[in-house]
């Protein structure tokens, strides 16, 4: 069974749908590259979503009220007195050295073993998804991703004029055979795949979980196919269980570029993230940051070093998960109560994210405006798919609210979905 939403595919072509041309006198000057980007539809739905009368299920902001920020200003403090001439000068292209040790101690929690010289820190891992598809995509290049897969990255790999294809997922994350015929079929057509981008865990926007008995196929597969693994793992630490999953990274250092970010663990207004490659990839990472950013802010990386090394952050992370989970409960118990039947929704062990299948009929894109009239909003399952699909789908996220704000919300939800139902 496929997840919701994720039916065979039709192949985009990222530069074939500019809007609004006409009006821009700059139109005949830009590289044709430029087409292929466009505006997120989540970035659209912030302005409408943040207003405080609506409960915005929206977006997917860290919820920050765990942090202890007094002693955080304290130490911010601490650090520009005792090491300004440093912190708030220019840095390594890399990145920090001492950074990139502790990240290895992070990323041990996943079963890695790393060497600090395979790390690269990047400006939050949005960065680091820039990097590897600038390094390894050509216009036309085919990426596999999950279906539905994270909006950021799909956006990225329009950009650089990549063309998406999807494979399917069920309830236990991307499934296996799946890969296996969209390689079979691309390989038939002499398309080359230069890789599969996946989440593992806690996906966004699915909030399912790559199940561990499929970890080596899917990796297995990958290898006989010559398509290198990007794993893109932001939510690994925030699982709701005493059980962390062992990073694909963790068997297959060979052949996977592992993305990490303290976006989700510590703050994302640092905006630090990193990417841990294979030896020679790593290289070539390094030249592609030195060319966006000369290197990573010193000063955020400082604060995060400071941060990792002074403060209790397995237990920050524990408290983050704490929330987390309590605003889980409280969305699914939501959707149970309220919901009209025929919808059907994940339940995720970790993360963000709730992915919802509303009955045949609605149209979630077509319903936003109406839920938000309601003061309450999502985002369109269609906003995670290369191809136009999700109709039926939208991506509810429980991380931001309150518990009784995300109970208002989906009861808000279901009065508008009972709405489409009854014309
Ligand atoms: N990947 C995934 C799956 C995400 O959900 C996000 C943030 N929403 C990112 C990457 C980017 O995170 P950041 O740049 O803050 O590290």
């Amino acid at each position: 069974m496929n997840l919701p939403g994720a039916q065979p595919t039709r192949q985009h072509h990222a530069g074939d749908a500019p809007t609004g041309r006409s009006l821009d006198p700059h139109r005949q000057r830009y590289a044709q590259r430029a087409a292929g980007m466009r505006a997120s539809e989540v970035r659209a739905l912030f302005a409408v979503a943040s207003r405080p009368e609506v409960v915005s299920l929206a977006g997917g902001m860290p919820n920050l009220a765990a942090l202890p920020l007094d002693a955080l200003a304290e130490d911010v403090a601490r650090l520009v007195a005792a090491e300004g001439q440093t912190v708030l000068q220019y840095g390594s292209a890399q990145g920090l050295p001492a950074l990139r040790e502790q990240i290895c101690e992070v990323m041990s929690l996943e079963g890695i073993s790393a060497h600090p010289d395979d790390v690269v820190v990047t400006v939050g891992s949005q960065m680091a998804l820039d990097m590897v598809t600038r390094v390894f995509c050509d216009p036309g290049d085919v990426v596999l991703a999950e279906a539905p897969s994270y909006v950021g990255a799909l956006s990225t790999f329009s950009a650089y004029q990549a063309e998406v294809v999807h494979v399917g997922m069920d309830d236990e994350g991307l499934v296996p055979e799946a890969l296996r015929q969209v390689l079979g079929a691309l390989s038939a057509q002499g398309r080359r795949v230069k890789f599969l981008y996946t989440i593992p865990n806690f996906h966004n926007p699915a909030g399912v979980t790559l199940a561990e008995r499929r970890r080596a196929e899917v990796l297995e597969i990958c290898a006989r196919h010559d398509v290198l693994v990007v794993e893109d793992n932001p939510y690994g630490l925030l699982g709701f269980g005493d059980q962390t999953h062992p990073a694909l990274r963790s068997t297959e250092p060979d052949n996977v570029v592992y993305l990490g970010s303290f976006s989700k663990t510590f703050a994302s207004g640092l905006r630090v993230g990193w990417a841990l490659a294979p030896h020679a990839v790593r290289e070539k990472l390094v030249l592609a940051a030195e060319s966006a950013t000369l290197c990573p802010p010193a000063f955020t990386q400082a604060v995060v070093s400071r941060f990792l090394a002074r403060h209790d952050w397995r237990g920050q992370v524990k408290q983050f998960r704490a929330a987390y989970r309590e605003r889980r409960d409280a969305m699914v118990s939501a959707l149970e109560q309220h919901l009209p039947a025929g919808c059907r929704w994940t339940r995720p062990d970790g993360g963000f994210y709730v992915w919802l299948t509303v009955p045949e009929g609605v149209d979630t894109r077509a319903m936003l405006p109406r839920a938000v009239t309601e003061r309450v909003a999502y985002v369109p399952g269609a906003a995670f798919y290369a191809d136009g699909l999700g109709s039926r789908q939208m991506r509810l996220s429980y991380c931001y609210p309150t518990p009784e704000r995300i109970q208002e919300g989906v009861r808000r939800l279901a009065a508008v979905l009972e709405g489409e139902l009854d014309v």
